[in-house]
């Protein structure tokens, strides 16, 4: 008599910036026939509902600023519902595999001869600066695009190389700048990047919410506190961030100047 196993698959989807409808069509398939869906915080509650009412809903995203799941354990409860025959979907803001820590729950599950997929997302790197004007090259003022990470630890393995980035792309996308906006602008003035650089700050890029500060290097930071930007946001430099007023008009600081800062300063950054 022939044995059967059954051994599900996970498939780590890129749930796209915000904006539903920016999700791939090969993603939200994916995510409407799974068995379970295993998501992060910056997964909206409108991409989830694609999922099926019966599907097994996991959060594993922050929780009051404290990961409750490490990634050792989520890794396992992604082997463990596949090991029982379902189809898991990992669902994760923007694109799995850029700042998402995608690449190494993928290294998990091929280590552990868990069968998955890829299924890419769009990015917010480019599609929040996109959504608010920016675009990220633009042939008479810029050529190349680095996106780098604005939240890192001291004792990281890779460090950034301010030094050479701050002057290396013609546009800076930095995700997760928050805590740090202060520290990368510094970063960047003391490698060669002038004061006067166009920078701009986006908060919940492509959503209804969408907020967008232009600035240069000089005053980013205080405009930051003065809007009580929060997160998600992140930040762009380069005089691409020029062409935000004429191409989305609608996003300008006259939104802001509505936002009482005073009562929503919070704490820890974004
Ligand atoms: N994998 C994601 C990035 C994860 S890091 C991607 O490809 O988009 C999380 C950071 O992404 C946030 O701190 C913020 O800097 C940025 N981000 C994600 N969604 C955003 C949005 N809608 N608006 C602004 N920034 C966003």
């Amino acid at each position: 008599m022939k044995r059967h196993i059954t051994v599900g698959k996970v498939i780590l989807v890129g749930a796209g910036p915000g904006d539903p409808d920016l999700m791939t069509v090969k993603g939200r398939r994916s995510l409407e026939k799974a068995d379970v869906v295993v998501y992060d915080r910056l997964v909206s509650q409108e991409v989830l509902q694609f999922a099926s009412d019966t599907a097994e809903k996991i959060f594993v995203g922050k929780k009051g600023g404290y990961y409750e799941f490490p990634q050792g354990a989520i890794n396992l409860l992604l082997a463990e519902k596949a090991r029982q025959g379902k189809q898991v979907v990992r669902l994760k803001g923007g694109d799995s595999f850029v700042f998402g820590r995608g690449g190494e729950e993928a290294l998990f599950l091929s280590e552990a001869g868990i069968p998955f997929e890829v299924i890419p997302g769009v990015s917010s790197a480019f599609s929040v600066p996109a959504a608010a004007g920016i675009p990220v090259t633009h042939r008479e003022l810029s050529s190349s695009v680095a996106v780098i990470t604005g939240c890192q630890s001291e004792d990281a393995a890779v460090p950034v190389r301010w030094d050479q980035l701050a002057t290396a792309a013609d546009t800076l996308v930095v995700l997760m700048p928050g805590r740090k906006l202060k520290h990368i602008v510094a970063q960047l003035v003391l490698h060669g990047r002038s004061f006067d650089t166009p920078a701009a700050l986006i908060e919940s890029g492509t959503l209804e919410s969408q907020r967008r500060i232009i600035a240069t290097l000089r005053n980013i930071e205080a405009e930051a506190t003065r809007n009580a930007i929060r997160s998600p946001a992140l930040l762009v430099v380069g005089q691409v961030v020029s062409l935000a007023e004429k191409l989305a008009p609608e996003n300008g600081l006259a939104e802001l100047e509505t936002v009482n800062p005073a009562g929503l300063m919070r704490l820890g950054g974004f």
